[in-house]
């Protein structure tokens, strides 16, 4: 059968992170492969305690149609979590999206035609690349440091690329690399969008859960001409199969989200918005917070000291301050997918850094998720990676 799909489709079904989490799913390999939250956290009975208050309260309301631009209540929440960004907003600039995955789809649905350039960090969220791709995006790839996106390279690339449509960073604890955008360069970064007139997607999916270190103020809250589009999500600090994110821009901007969602999914599933909503009005989900934040400090703590056990010394490796991720360099290193294939072999599974990168993979980096792995298997899992790289350097 030949199908005759869209120029959007991808011209090969050859998935190589699919690929890997289907190979590292099997019970007896350490993995520190995922990108997931640690399910221990979920506030189940919590939940479930909101959920039967909503059927009771307002079950009609919550099961019925709701507005694309989401429930005013959670709305409401969203613009004083924001707050804590620094982010001066209403509920009027507040959309609620199904997940931030989708703001990134609308996003693209909404700037780049095929042919405009995206410039994205390097490496960056692979989803993303992929999303952004599908509408016919080039991009354009800015080397990073300890400090995040270098802007000497991001204004040289302007400069070179007035075709671009789009910046998009993940400033807090970045996926995949855990690094932190510097403040002095989020100021710089608002600067060139105005400069340039370029807008800035700013995705802070992981900036709540800090353990160490201190607050940095978001890219949006710094801008004063609305060239920053802010995205958030209930994800890594609640649930993520909720699915719900959220949208902060200029109200035209606002409007022109909600006809695109309009078409996409009308709304985002209202009984998860009114659930969220009654969970923060009955619960604390700052304290929550921080017990995750605590967890994940923890479980970091134990893969660093691992790594530095096991590893060996010329391996860099990035010190988040919070969320899920350690980036590692090891340059002897060619090939980080057949060091994968070794690991498995060992029961221990990363994810390579190839597919992160838009173009350009830069050789002997991968990224280790700490989140979702028990404390008691952490050093082990490190220590038979450790083995695994010996033995890989010595081939
Ligand atoms: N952006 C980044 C940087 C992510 O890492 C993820 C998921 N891990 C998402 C967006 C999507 O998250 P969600 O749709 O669950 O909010």
């Amino acid at each position: 059968m030949n199908y005759h799909f869209s120029s959007r489709v991808p011209k090969t079904d050859i998935d190589p992170v699919g690929n890997i989490l289907k190979v590292v799913e099997s019970p007896d390999i350490i993995s520190f492969a995922g990108g997931l939250p640690a399910p221990e956290l979920f506030p189940v009975k919590q939940i479930a305690q909101a959920t039967a208050k909503v059927l009771n309260e307002c079950g009609q309301v919550a099961l019925q149609y709701g507005s694309s631009q989401g429930i005013p209540e959670l709305r409401k929440i969203i613009a004083e979590r924001v707050k804590l960004e620094g982010i001066d907003t209403s509920p009027d600039h507040i959309m609620v999206a199904t997940g931030s995955q989708q703001t990134l789809d609308l996003t693209g649905k909404i700037f780049i035609d095929p042919g405009d350039t995206v410039i994205v960090e390097s490496p960056t969220y692979l989803c993303a690349v992929d999303v952004f791709k599908s509408y016919g995006a080039n991009f354009v790839g800015i080397d990073m440091d300890d400090d995040g996106m270098r802007m000497d390279h991001l204004e040289q690339a302007l400069s070179e690329h007035p075709e671009t449509k789009l910046i998009y960073t993940i400033p807090n604890f970045q996926n995949p690399t855990g690094r932190t955008m510097s403040l002095d360069r989020r100021k710089k970064l608002s600067v060139l969008a105005d400069k340039y007139d370029v807008m800035v997607l700013e995705d802070n999916p992981y900036g709540a859960v800090r353990f160490a270190g201190e607050n940095v103020p978001s890219v949006k809250s710094l801008d004063s001409t609305g060239h920053v589009i802010y995205m958030g999500t209930f994800s890594k600090i609640l649930a993520p199969g909720m699915r719900l994110g959220w949208i902060v821009a200029d109200e035209s901007l606002i409007n022109k989200y909600k006809m695109m969602k309009q078409s996409a999914d009308l709304h985002t599933d209202s009984l998860s918005q009114y659930i969220i909503a009654k969970y923060c009005e009955l619960f604390d989900i700052d304290e929550h917070i921080k017990l995750i934040s605590s967890l994940y400090q923890k479980r970091e703590q134990l893969m660093m000291a691992a790594i530095q056990k096991y590893f060996p010394k010329n391996a860099k490796c990035s010190y988040p301050e919070g969320g899920m991720f350690i980036w590692v360099e090891i340059p002897e290193i060619k090939d980080t997918q057949a060091l994968f294939d070794l690991a498995i072999k060992q029961r221990v599974a990363f994810v390579p850094g190839e597919p992160f990168y838009s173009e350009h993979p830069k050789p002997g980096t991968f990224r280790l998720n700490y989140s979702n792995m028990s404390e008691d298997k952490i050093e082990e899992g490190i220590k038979r990676l450790g083995k695994v790289i010996q033995t890989a350097l010595l081939a």
